[in-house]
């Protein structure tokens, strides 16, 4: 069992240190993760300079290998070039905090796990619901319990999965409930927030992101306010086959 594992905050953020630590004892660990913090980067790639990689040496973060660049860059290098063999399976995190509904389209912790998915290997994002890495610890257990359990399909080979996993912020995180939820929806977010720069200039923070719109009963964000840990299955494919038919119709010429 080969693992690679990454992040979007940063290789020196103590969620990826947990996360590690979590796996040991499962198989050959790669990490490869981002040199600076990456958050809301999307699938972004780097593409118009060269990316550098370099291996950290302090004790926490030993023979962890540093990009330069987004989390998907470092899952796309290591994919691609770094790693001497494919692992079996790509996780992401511990993020700091929550990935659900809308989050999903700008986190760099699930586009890491994506792009390993997108390269045909099994994936999984892991984040703690609140930021400020409280009870991160026992976050880390429930995640090598997720990993255990999905072990056995590794060995099959059988066609990737993506799974996007929310745990609530509690020292009993690993005992709670775990469902398998869908996505819910966020309101659009905030105004940006409009400021002057020393230079008398205006400067714009983008806001925070929306409140939970659709956080009906089956969501993510339901599961976790009802103090379970979520779990979501999530595909790639932007198609909006409802609208094919209506489409074609209205704009294919004849
Ligand atoms: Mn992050």
């Amino acid at each position: 069992m080969r693992i690679l594992i990454a992040n979007d905050d940063g290789y020196l953020a103590p969620g990826i240190a947990v996360l590690v630590q979590a796996c040991q004892g499962l198989g050959e660990i790669d990490v490869v993760a981002p040199e600076s913090n990456a958050s809301g980067t999307s699938n972004a790639l780097t593409l118009n300079r060269p990316l550098s990689v370099f291996v950290a040496d302090a004790a926490a973060q030993r023979g962890f290998r540093v990009v330069n660049g987004t989390p998907s860059d470092c899952v796309h290098v290591a994919l691609t070039g770094l790693l001497s063999q494919r692992p079996d399976l790509v996780i992401s995190g511990i993020n700091n905090g929550a990935n659900m509904g809308d989050d999903t389209l700008y986190s760099g912790t699930v586009a890491a796990a994506m792009e390993g998915y997108l390269f045909g290997i099994p994936a999984i994002a892991f984040s703690q619901v609140d930021k400020g890495w409280r009870h991160l610890d026992a976050a880390a257990l429930t995640a090598r319990a997720i990993i255990e359990r999905v072990l056995p399909a590794l060995q099959q080979r059988a066609a990737p999965w993506l799974l996007n996993v929310n745990i609530p912020n509690r020292a009993d995180a690993a005992a709670l409930p775990r469902v398998v939820t869908r996505l819910g929806r966020r309101h659009a977010s905030e105004p940006v927030i409009r400021q002057i720069n020393p230079r008398g200039e205006a400067i714009y923070w983008i806001g925070p992101a929306g409140s939970a719109r659709e956080a009906g009963d089956g969501t993510d964000f339901h599961a976790v306010g009802q103090g379970q840990v979520s779990i979501t299955p999530l595909q790639v494919d932007l198609t909006d086959h409802g609208a094919l038919a209506s489409w074609q119709a209205r704009l294919a010429a004849a």
